[in-house]
């Protein structure tokens, strides 16, 4: 074909200009491994729905890779691999590098976590001859999206006697759901007119669990007894063992491939599980690198990393402390050095509801992982701000491993806004930047992710850590 003859503009436009490519046009043959990693995150999702679920799952696959727990008696050595647990609820592995740990670990960091519906304390209640769970959301969730859609239970209830019973009740084929109903558009004029926000209110997030009564009239609330009586009959509770109880409630669906192209894919809890399995891939697939490597799976992001299992703790400041002791060197000098991704999703840009974005800075899907430079809101309040010398490091990184990578704002400016954990591991005098999935409906019982972006994110990760 004769090549067209450029015109100096145009030459010049190609040499100065920039904007980040549409993967599957530069990129076409990631589309079958982006597919491929896919399935597995599918999986991940399917049996991962809460922190605990995630910690368990990444356990597994941890101990079968040949990770053991982490022992400060013992003096570990270049590609020994560890692994601790905090509380059930957050997880922390390394692969020690053949670097001296005085030159700083490397860390991803990721939550799995995510917006539920929690049980209030003492949940169970009857109401003209219904019986109900009363819940207390957790995060940020828009309430109206959670009515009239299936839900599961899962979770733990600590007995009397201290064992443990599991829930997980509506995954399974065979398994009943749970809902909260909403009202019909026949009788809705007057719910109409309340502002989106309270479409339902928190106190109207009710879920039904029961409507057969006990036989017998001499009870008072016989629905009520009757949920009691299959509840001790099945799991062996009663009904004060709900305040020593963590019951998460969350969307019954199973992740699902999204398009024509099955190139998206639709699932509730990605963010930041989209993040999380490819962080726990990464540190799997990583053998003998140079520096040490840190994955965090943590907890409680999504109401401010609060609690000992979230990143305000000093869990993982410990847990570095003895990485560095282990290997006889002074924690200051190891945290001055190191350097972290804290891998968390972004807003990808929505056409429908482009006004809060700005289209520039704004990411998209199918243009690969994000590097989101600042978060916070009001003038980067409860951001972290990267620095530009750490985002030149970030972006050779990925350069150099031809990783499909763009910058975003959590839109426009004043739109709103939103924090991650990168403030916290900045506590730790650590170079961190924020780096992850875009994502479409964020904190909707049914989010939207691109398979060609996390395929990216998991080349971002594994870049990092190599
Ligand atoms: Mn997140
Ligand atoms: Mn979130």
């Amino acid at each position: 074909m004769a090549e067209k003859k450029m015109s100096a503009g145009k030459k010049l436009e190609k040499q100065l200009a920039w904007s980040y490519p549409h993967i599957a046009k530069e990129a076409p043959e990631q589309i079958e491994k982006a597919q491929e990693f896919a399935e597995g995150y599918k999986h991940f999702l399917t049996v991962c729905k809460t922190e605990r679920e995630c910690v368990n799952y990444a356990e597994a696959a941890l101990i079968e890779a040949g990770y053991e727990r982490f022992d400060s008696g013992k003096t570990y050595r270049a590609g020994d691999k560890v692994y601790e647990i905090n509380r059930g609820k957050a997880i922390l592995a390394t692969v020690f590098g053949s670097r001296d740990i005085r030159e700083g670990v490397r860390i991803n960091g990721a939550h799995i976590d995510s917006p539920r519906l929690d049980l209030k304390p003492n949940p169970l209640y009857e109401k003209k001859e219904l019986a109900y769970f009363k819940t207390h959301y957790y995060g940020g969730i828009r309430k109206y999206q959670w009515g009239t859609i299936p839900l599961a239970m899962h979770g733990v209830v600590i007995r009397k006697d201290f064992t443990v019973v599991n829930f997980r009740i509506g995954e399974d084929e065979g398994d009943p759901v749970f809902c909260i109903s909403d009202l019909l558009p026949h009788l809705a004029a007057k719910q109409n007119e309340r502002k989106l926000a309270e479409g339902l209110r928190g106190e109207e997030l009710n879920i039904i669990i029961g409507s057969v009564p006990y036989p017998d009239d001499d009870v008072r609330e016989p629905f009520r007894i009757r949920i009691l009586q299959i509840l001790n009959e099945k799991y062996g509770i009663t009904e004060r063992d709900f305040a020593r109880a963590e019951i998460e409630m969350v969307p019954a669906d199973k992740p699902r491939d999204i398009g024509f192209d099955r190139s998206l894919v639709g699932a509730y809890g990605q963010d930041d599980r989209v993040c999380a399995y490819p962080a726990l891939m990464a540190q799997l697939a990583t053998e003998n690198p140079e520096y040490t490597t840190v994955t965090i799976l943590t907890d409680k992001e999504e109401i401010g990393s609060v609690g000992n299992t979230g990143l305000h703790s000093d869990y993982v400041r410990n847990y570095i402390t003895w990485l560095a002791q282990n290997q006889g060197a002074d924690p200051k000098e190891v945290f001055e050095n190191s350097a972290c991704l804290s891998a968390d999703v972004n807003a990808a840009y929505d056409p429908t509801f482009s006004d809060v974005f700005e289209d520039q800075n704004a990411s998209y899907l199918n243009h690969g992982v994000v590097l989101t430079k600042y978060t916070g809101a009001r003038g980067k309040s409860g951001s972290s701000d990267a620095s530009a010398e750490f985002m030149a490091k970030v972006i050779d990184i990925m350069d150099r491993s031809k990783v499909y990578w763009q910058i975003g704002e959590l839109g426009a400016v004043d739109a709103g806004g939103g924090g991650t954990i990168a403030q916290f591991v900045a506590m730790m005098n650590i170079d961190v930047v924020d780096l992850g999935v875009p994502v479409l409906s964020m904190h909707a019982p049914f989010e939207i992710t691109s398979k060609l972006d996390i395929y990216n994110t998991y080349l971002a990760f594994r870049a990092f850590y190599e």
